[in-house]
């Protein structure tokens, strides 16, 4: 467990870099998620971007983050943001996203508060550097861009989730763009991450040689699967997570299925309401919007209890971990005629995970096996291989820089492609410092 010593646990340099850009990973380097990234150059100009834990058990936090007087946050997502209490608190640093990563940051940090305290895994922050953290916002629309000295920063949109960003970062020498996490492809919620041309590019490369099933064929796996279990008078539990796929899966279920009753609970539905709070983040504000009228959500006990006759659920948690998607498993599991659609990655164990490897589910602190037919579909929106190659190739960047990503599956294939492709690739380690002139 890293107990953070405030300037004394950071291995960052002391001086800035004799020339070029340095690159400096705290996190997220050569792992997916824990992101932390330091750019600075031989005047000192620093600037941090996104400041993360992994969510595992126990949770990955990056390294000891030096003095930084801006952070720039690229998205919503824990493994994005999760330190940024520790920065305000410590370094009293102005964050800057988009208006509705800062609008959703507050209930992903008292959630995050809430888990480690669950499940008993200390956090370096506590819940009064969450509002330290909530006055240090300051807010960009997509592109527009400010100054930090002689660099000009802008955010462009990300595809992701909604409100997601990457950051382009031109210096007097380079121009640079950061993707966050992204995706090339629309989803239902949003438009996908368009080039930007660039030097040096930082990509996000969590699905390095491995390809998406076509999203058509995939939407259509899924919708045929609900139609079967409603057909045969049972009820689908959809565990999805609250920021960003339970929305996807809500509108999707909307544009197939308008005839179903499809019940939503958990975090996802206030995460909606703060997406159509900013239409100018979605691909289809209106599709949000009658989707959202159209599905029933659950905010009381007894409304809890009637969605275990719905022909859908959808709630969270994503991984089965905790949260209302255990509370209904454990009252349909016991009917055959009930199944459980997964719709996001299963990390090692979660619920979620251990229902599909050995079919088994803690459930308020008891092992119970789980004889519900299983399904796992792909909706991830992150990139993946073919189209981070050619997103690479469209920014025409120089330099590739690959981050967020595995490094011994993932990353080795990635790396290939791109050489291929003429680009000068480089693969970051945590804490070890790149420079790029
Ligand atoms: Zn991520
Ligand atoms: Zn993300």
């Amino acid at each position: 467990m890293v107990v953070y010593a405030p300037g004394r646990t950071s291995n960052y340099p002391d001086s800035p870099p004799d020339n070029g850009l340095r690159y400096h990973y705290l996190g997220g380097g050569n792992e997916v998620g824990n992101v932390g990234i330091v750019l600075e150059d031989p005047t000192s100009n620093r600037l941090l971007l996104d400041y993360g834990i992994a969510p595992t058990k126990p949770p990955r936090y990056p390294n000891e983050a030096p003095h930084v007087s801006n952070a720039i946050i690229t998205h919503s997502h824990i493994d994005h943001l999760g330190m940024v209490p520790w920065l305000a608190s410590n370094h009293n640093t102005t964050l800057h996203a988009t208006n509705l990563t800062a609008a959703i940051s507050e209930m992903m940090w008292y959630d995050c508060h809430k888990v480690s305290s669950i499940e008993g895994y200390p956090l370096p922050w506590d819940k009064r550097d969450i509002d330290l953290a909530l006055s240090a916002w300051k807010t960009h629309p997509f592109n527009e861009s400010w100054h930090q000295d002689d660099w000009k920063l802008e955010l462009h949109k990300a595809g992701h989730i909604p409100g997601a960003a990457m950051l382009h970062v031109e210096t007097p020498n380079k121009k640079v763009l950061f993707s966050g996490d992204f995706d090339t492809r629309d989803s239902q919620l949003t438009v996908g991450a368009k080039p930007v041309k660039s030097d040096v590019l930082f990509v996000e490369g969590t699905y390095g040689g491995r390809d998406h099933p076509p999203k058509e064929e995939e939407n259509q796996r899924f919708i045929e699967r609900v139609i079967e279990v409603v057909d045969r008078g049972g009820t689908a539990l959809v565990p999805a997570f609250a920021n960003g796929r339970t929305q996807d899966v809500v509108m999707l279920l909307h544009k197939y299925l308008p005839e179903l009753d499809v019940h939503v609970d958990g975090m996802g539905k206030r995460v909606a309401r703060l997406q159509m709070d900013h239409p100018e983040t979605l691909r289809d504000p209106s599709a949000l919007e009658s989707a959202w009228r159209w599905c029933r959500r659950v905010s009381s006990k007894s409304d809890r209890k009637k969605a275990l006759d719905a022909d859908v659920i959808v709630s969270t948690s994503g991984m089965m971990d905790g949260g209302p998607s255990i509370w209904y498993l454990n009252r349909l599991r016991h009917d055959r005629k009930n199944a459980i659609l997964l719709t996001g990655y299963q990390a090692r164990n979660t619920g979620g995970r251990r229902l599909l490897e050995e079919r088994r589910v803690p459930i308020f602190g008891k092992l119970a096996s789980i004889e519900l037919d299983v399904d796992q579909y792909s909706f991830s929106t992150h990139a993946g291989h073919q189209e981070i190659v050619q997103f690479a190739e469209e920014c025409q960047a120089e330099d590739v820089v690959i981050y967020h990503s595995d490094p011994n599956m993932a990353r080795p294939p990635l790396v290939d492609a791109l050489e291929a492709n003429g680009h000068r690739v480089h693969t970051p380690e945590n804490g070890i410092p790149g420079i790029l002139d």
